[in-house]
Formats: C-alpha cells, sequence, structure tokens
C-alpha cells in the first residue's frame, strides 16, 4: 500500500486508509468519530473565487494611471508600465526589469496558472501539463509576495529621477486591494491539488493526454 494513502487520527492515533471523498462530505474515524479531514471542494470554490477576483482587479491596476511623471518640463500620467518604461529610458534597465519581474510578470503567471490547474480539476479534470503548472507557481510564489516592497521600490527611484507624485486613485487601491487578495491567494497551498487529482477517476485523469 502506498504511504499517501494512508492518514492517521488526531484524536485516538488509528492508522486508517484515506477514503475517497465526493464533494461537500468529510471523512470521520470510524473507532472515536472524529472528523479526518473535509472534502476540498468548498475550499476549493473558495480559492477559485478569489484568484479570478485577484486576476481582475490586477487588470484595473494596471490599467489606470499610478503615478504623475514631469519629464523635461512636461507633466503626464502614467500606468505602473509607463513608470518602468521612464525608468528604463533614464538608464535604470536593471530596476527596470527587477520591478517589472515582481509586480507585473510573476504575479500574472501566477494569478494564470492556478485558474489554468483550479478550473479543470473543480470541473473533475487533470489539465495538460498540470504537474509542471503546479511547479511553475511553487517558482513564481516567493516573487509575488515581494510585491508591495517592488512597488515602493519603484516609486522612491520615479521620484528620484524625476519629479513624480503617486495618483491615490483607482490603480493605487486596486493594487491595495491585490495585496490582501495575494494574501488569501498564496494562503492556499498547490500541493493540495496533486491530493486533488491523485483522487479524481483514472478514467477522467487519462482523458488528457500531456499529462506531465
Ligand atoms: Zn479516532
Amino acid at each position: 500500500m502506498n504511504r499517501t494513502d494512508l492518514i492517521a487520527c488526531h484524536e485516538c492515533d488509528a492508522l486508517l486508509r484515506k477514503p475517497l471523498l465526493s464533494a461537500k462530505s468529510s471523512a470521520r474515524c470510524p473507532r472515536c468519530g472524529a472528523t479526518l479531514f473535509r472534502s476540498s471542494s468548498i475550499h476549493l470554490e473558495r480559492i477559485c473565487a478569489v484568484t479570478l477576483g485577484a486576476l481582475i482587479t490586477f487588470l484595473i491596476a494596471q490599467a489606470f494611471p499610478i503615478v504623475e511623471l514631469e519629464i523635461n518640463g512636461i507633466t503626464s500620467q502614467t500606468t505602473l508600465i509607463g513608470a518602468l518604461v521612464a525608468l528604463w529610458n533614464q538608464d535604470m534597465e536593471i530596476v527596470a526589469a527587477f520591478v517589472f519581474c515582481s509586480t507585473i510578470l510573476f504575479p500574472l503567471t501566477e494569478l494564470l496558472a492556478l485558474l489554468y490547474v483550479l478550473v479543470p480539476v473543480r470541473a473533475g479534470l487533470v489539465p495538460p501539463g498540470f504537474n509542471r503548472v503546479l511547479r511553475a507557481i511553487q517558482f513564481v510564489r516567493p516573487w509575488g509576495m515581494i510585491e508591495v516592497f517592488m512597488l515602493g521600490i519603484l516609486i522612491t527611484v520615479v521620484k528620484m529621477v524625476s519629479l513624480a507624485r503617486v495618483i491615490p486613485e483607482a490603480a493605487l487601491f486596486a493594487f491595495g486591494a491585490l495585496t490582501l487578495m495575494f494574501a488569501v491567494v498564496v494562503m492556499f497551498d498547490p500541493r493540495t491539488l496533486w491530493d486533488i487529482a491523485d483522487g479524481l477517476p483514472h478514467r477522467k485523469a487519462r482523458s488528457a493526454p500531456g499529462l506531465g
């Protein structure tokens, strides 16, 4: 028997075979009646909704101007991308690239990758490249967490090289909301998806040819 198929009761230490759960049910210890674990489908619904919400908030944060720049006497409002381009043109390529990765590329990768695995798994399917996508999420995750810090660095540097001020409008509030949503998203351990995928009927798992 596979060792991962076993579960120990936290109340009476009985070693049991881990049962496969249908949606919205929970497993109980047959000896003492304690709840062993609950089906993660409810949890999955919630994390799916938060991830989708975070993606929409992310797009709002990128679409609206966040800083007002004054370069060569011309004042213009610009989005995060615009501020990064301005930074790049001021010969600060490394800072621009670093901020781009941590505030745009990696958070966007994590959100899209999570949705790519969450939506099919919720429907009982294992998407192609499932394992690779989960590994990618674990790789980009630490970078997404320093987003706020990098945003602070960006604003400081932009202020240093030009007359700039932060616009307290839609984009800034969206970034604030995104930070909270990301805190919820990163609490979700993608490894639980492996457990859920293992529990899916073999027939459905085989229908995804690129599994790996
Ligand atoms: Zn027990």
